[in-house]
């Protein structure tokens, strides 16, 4: 039993090692990506459910890897987070999504807010308010063109702290929305303090309605919260038909999944879902 002890341990020091060597590798790469400019961003319509019109597009960042192709936000995200390139990232995605934003407009579509996840070391970051200002400024986006969406966890680690931020980011014009609400742990005391407009459901509690009565109850909960306190709700993760009617016959306001598109290039973005205003 020694033996197999002594064994296990070589052999888990080996692929602790294997790891740690492809942690680094990984960093490094990423550090390059940061660099050389590897990222783009695809946006997902939001679409208002009643009236079946798109009223808005989340950004969502993907890495261009020369060999590896493109590689989802879940592959590096934490790692970006973890080491702190994620405040460059994050810093390339805000400008990035407000210039294109401003490109559409000036392009004679009509405005429409774009969504910038944010994560959670650049909502505690010290000049995250100065940061959204400049941007607005040197785009020229309005600030209501402007959603920023964070997770209800971060907000809850430090609740004096965020709701400070938040307000200041209110004060400038910008949105803010929870995302993935529902995962995290929130408290209704908070969420009526806080200067939030949007809950967005996870998609966990999506997928299941039609067929578990656990997660149709939560989310009818959650549309019923919502609007207790004045906030707009979106689904997240809409994939199917029932899921889409079940929503609608429940009073949610708007939607975002598969069903209805998923994230695209900003190219075919315009084409596909924006229409040119009238002359
Ligand atoms: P999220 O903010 O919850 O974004 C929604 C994710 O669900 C996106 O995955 C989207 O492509 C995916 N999705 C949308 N509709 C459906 C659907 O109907 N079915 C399924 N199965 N999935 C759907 P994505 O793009 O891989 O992003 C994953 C996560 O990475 C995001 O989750 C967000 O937390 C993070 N992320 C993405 N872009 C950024 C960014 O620019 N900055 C930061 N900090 N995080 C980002
Ligand atoms: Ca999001
Ligand atoms: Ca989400
Ligand atoms: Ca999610």
């Amino acid at each position: 039993a020694k033996e197999l002890g002594r064994n296990n341990f070589v052999y888990f020091a080996a692929e602790m090692n294997a790891h740690a060597t492809q942690r680094l590798d990984m960093l490094n790469s990423l550090r390059h990506a940061v660099a050389n400019n590897e990222f783009v961003l695809q946006f997902q319509p939001k679409i208002h459910l009643a009236t079946g019109k798109v009223v808005g597009a989340e950004a969502l960042i993907r890495w261009r890897h020369p060999l590896r192709g493109m590689v989802p936000p879940g592959s590096f995200i934490p790692l970006a987070e973890e080491s702190g390139l994620i405040i460059e990232i994050g810093e390339w995605v805000l400008r990035t999504a407000c210039a294109q934003n401003m490109a559409w407009q000036r392009a004679g579509f009509p405005a429409i807010p774009i969504s910038v996840n944010l994560s959670p070391r650049q909502l505690v970051r010290g000049d995250i308010v100065a940061l959204v200002a400049e941007v607005l400024h040197e785009s020229g986006l309005a600030p209501h063109c402007l959603e920023l969406e964070i997770t209800e966890t971060v907000v809850m680690r430090d609740v004096d702290k965020s709701l400070v931020i938040l307000k200041k980011l209110k004060e400038l014009g910008v949105k803010i929305s929870i995302d993935d609400f529902g995962t995290g742990y929130s408290s209704l005391n908070y969420l009526k303090r806080f200067p939030v407009d949007t809950l967005k459901i996870d998609r966990s509690f999506v997928s299941d309605i039609a067929d578990d009565q656990d997660d149709a109850a939560i989310v009818k909960a959650v549309i019923s919260l919502a609007h207790i306190l004045n906030l707009r709700v979106v689904a997240e993760g809409v994939e199917a038909e029932e899921q889409r009617r079940f929503l609608l016959e429940n009073g949610c306001d708007e939607v975002q999944g598969y069903y209805f598109g998923r994230p695209v290039p900003s190219e075919s973005f315009a084409g596909k879902w924006l229409q040119a205003k009238e002359e």
